[in-house]
């Protein structure tokens, strides 16, 4: 039996990364899709080609993910078309580091409505529709950034943590209604948004990671998919470190 036969699923920012890779490890345990990009439309197309050939309804949206209005949108077009909303799987974020000095207002404004606003926007379209199901799991994807800050991402640290603040206070005030919220904080995970860092950095990071290696988005959707599944039916209000221990 597959993890999450027949579950409808969706995910912002999926086009590439550890988006895709939660869609297809989604789709492989039998979850029908519906994701978001942000400008990526070749690829969330080939990607919606790619996850309905294994059986599964899938579908990509073109949806940006810091606007209210799109979201409430986006999930009234998403309930046309998939029977209701099992699983909220925000994803979607941005990078704009610098340090403080030099950091613009528009760059520390911009990580904070697509990181952090983003979810909001969405919670706040499904919750309806999960309570009126009596079920529904809500996953954030923060960052051991914020958890532990990082110099040149006070953005993007603030963002993470206000992610986790918020997901601790979703799982309280919707727990009653059997709809669960969590989080997860990956550590170095190898994608588009770290490949443009220093080789050398990247491989001191690595070797300073008590596995050794960098994360896979496939390390971080087995994680979703635990969080997704009811495997994890008694796990509400949680950060999942996802990082090969560095943060131990
Ligand atoms: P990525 O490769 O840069 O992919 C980002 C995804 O988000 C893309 O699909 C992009 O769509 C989408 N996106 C960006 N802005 C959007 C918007 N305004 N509305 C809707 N979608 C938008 O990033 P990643 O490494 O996979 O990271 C995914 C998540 O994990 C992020 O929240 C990130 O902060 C978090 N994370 C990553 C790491 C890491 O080491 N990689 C570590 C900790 C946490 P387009 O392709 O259309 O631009």
């Amino acid at each position: 039996m597959k993890l999450l036969e027949g579950k409808n699923v969706i995910i912002t920012g999926a086009s590439r990364g550890i988006g895709k890779g939660i869609a297809e490890i989604f789709a492989d345990q039998g979850a029908n899709v519906a994701f978001t990009y942000s400008s990526s439309e070749g690829p969330a197309l080939e990607l919606e080609k790619e996850l309905t050939s294994k059986g599964v309804k899938a579908k990509a949206y073109k949806s940006n993910a810091a606007s209210f209005e799109e979201a409430e949108a986006l999930i009234a077009q998403v309930l046309e078309e998939f029977e209701g909303i099992d699983v909220l799987i925000n994803n979607a974020g941005i990078t704009k580091d610098n340090l403080l000095m030099r950091m613009s207002e528009s760059d520390f404004d911009a990580v904070i409505e697509i990181n952090l606003k983003s979810i909001f926007n969405m919670t706040k379209a499904v919750q309806r529709t999960m309570l009126k199901q009596r079920k529904g799991s809500i996953i954030n994807m923060s960052s051991v950034v914020g958890v532990k800050g990082n110099a040149g991402q006070a953005n993007y640290a603030a963002s993470k943590a206000g992610m986790i603040g918020f997901t601790k206070s979703v799982a309280l005030e919707l727990g009653s209604r059997n709809i669960r919220c969590n989080a997860i904080a990956p550590g170095f995970i190898e994608t588009e948004m770290t490949a443009q860092l220093d080789e050398k950095v990247v491989q001191g990071w690595r070797d300073a990671i008590p596995l050794k290696r960098g994360g896979t988005p496939e390390d971080v959707a087995n994680a979703c998919l635990f969080l997704a599944s009811d495997l994890s039916a008694y796990v509400t209000g949680q950060v999942l470190n996802v990082d090969g221990g560095m943060l131990t």
